[in-house]
């Protein structure tokens, strides 16, 4: 492993942070008051091409869209750069295992808001299921006719809850409020929420019996496409889907092929597997290009927004605070509460 450099004495860090768009920099020069670190904004994307910017830079601070792979990763360490600091919780876009070769520290914000994502996730299973997106655009248009707008009562219903961390524990007692059934699944059974009375079971058992499915666990090489075409067939007729994660859990064609065949009944997306392209640009004057994208917009019982279920003015504080804090913390020790080590596999 390389020596790592954060040995050599600096007095005010200098970030460079990527994929920054109005409310970051609001956010962050405001938490920036507190901290006075030498910051710079740069709208683009970090990766193999713009990591050259961050040239003189202690650390970059980037997003879910940023590629932090290899090649982007050489260059940073060609300039210097000695912390990738991500202001998410998910770090599915950084090579790890490289950064640790190249002895780049790598810290995240684990949490800072799971009610801001959890209540997000609630606000698309009732969009959905009362056609709310649907109702709004209607009366606008002074149809007031109710056909086709027709939901179910959440009451009673089965929620299976794939990933009982933060935010699928707050999302569990959501729906306990709404007297639902929680059937949950998580590769690391959590006692505290089996003592509130969750019965966690196999995923097999969750796709057979859930009415509602909802994502909450990382992506990982194990949760890459955890929904494919084998998952949506042990599944309920009519099942909704909810992913509020990452893209990349599910297999989009066959959710494609599940909702043109009258299997999946509703599909509520936050994250989409091929969002880098996509999210967070205003492209409305542009053709888009990605067929399965476009092809999902037509359903209309599809709902998707583009990655803003963390997007809550508390949330962003958060993030912010943390951000400055973990960088201050690793350049100042070398060390960080929060810094991600290469998993084993
Ligand atoms: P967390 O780490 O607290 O919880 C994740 C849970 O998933 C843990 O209980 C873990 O044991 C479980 N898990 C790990 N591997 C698993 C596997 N193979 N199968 C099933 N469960 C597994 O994380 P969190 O704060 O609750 O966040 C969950 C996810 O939400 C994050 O990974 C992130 O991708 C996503 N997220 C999305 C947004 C957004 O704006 N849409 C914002 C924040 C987080």
């Amino acid at each position: 492993m390389a020596e790592r450099s954060h040995k050599i004495k600096i007095k005010k860090p200098k970030i460079a942070v990527f994929s920054s768009k109005s409310w970051v920099l609001n956010s962050f020069t405001k938490v920036n008051d507190d901290f006075n670190f030498e910051v710079a904004y740069h709208e683009s994307r970090l990766y193999e091409k713009t990591a050259p910017l961050a040239k003189g830079y202690d650390a970059v601070c980037v997003f879910v869209s940023d590629i932090v792979n290899a090649q982007a990763l050489d260059i940073l360490k060609k300039e210097n750069v000695k912390l990738v600091a991500l202001r998410c919780a998910g770090f599915n876009n950084v090579d790890i295992e490289k950064a640790q070769e190249l002895g780049i520290g790598v810290v995240r914000v684990p949490a800072y808001s799971p009610y801001a994502v959890a209540e997000h996730t609630l606000g698309l299973i009732l969009s959905l299921n009362r056609k709310l997106h649907r109702a709004y655009l209607r009366v606008r248009d002074s149809n007031f006719a109710l056909d086709g707008l027709m939901g179910f009562d959440i009451h009673n219903k089965n929620i299976g809850v794939i990933g009982t961390g933060k935010i699928g524990q707050v999302f569990i007692n959501l729906m306990k409020g709404f007297g639902c059934d929680i059937l949950a699944y998580d590769k690391y059974p959590n006692e505290e929420v089996k003592k509130q009375g969750v019965k966690y079971v196999e995923l097999q058992e969750l796709y057979a019996k859930s009415d509602i499915i909802s994502l909450h666990c990382p992506l990982t090489y194990e949760t890459y496409h955890l929904i494919n075409e084998y998952a949506i067939s042990a599944m309920k007729d009519n099942v909704m889907i909810i992913n509020t994660s990452r893209g990349a859990l599910i297999d989009t064609q066959a959710v494609i092929d599940g909702l043109k065949s009258g299997k999946v009944g509703y599909l509520g997306l936050d994250v989409y597997e091929e969002e880098e392209e996509l999210f967070f640009e205003n492209l409305s004057d542009t053709i888009i290009q990605d067929d399965q994208f476009v092809r999902l917009q037509m359903f209309p019982n599809v709902l998707i927004t583009a990655h803003q279920a963390f997007f809550t003015s508390e949330a962003i504080h958060n993030i912010a605070r943390t951000t400055f804090e973990n960088i201050e913390e690793y350049i100042k020790t070398g060390k960080c509460k929060n810094e991600i080590r290469p998993q084993k596999r």
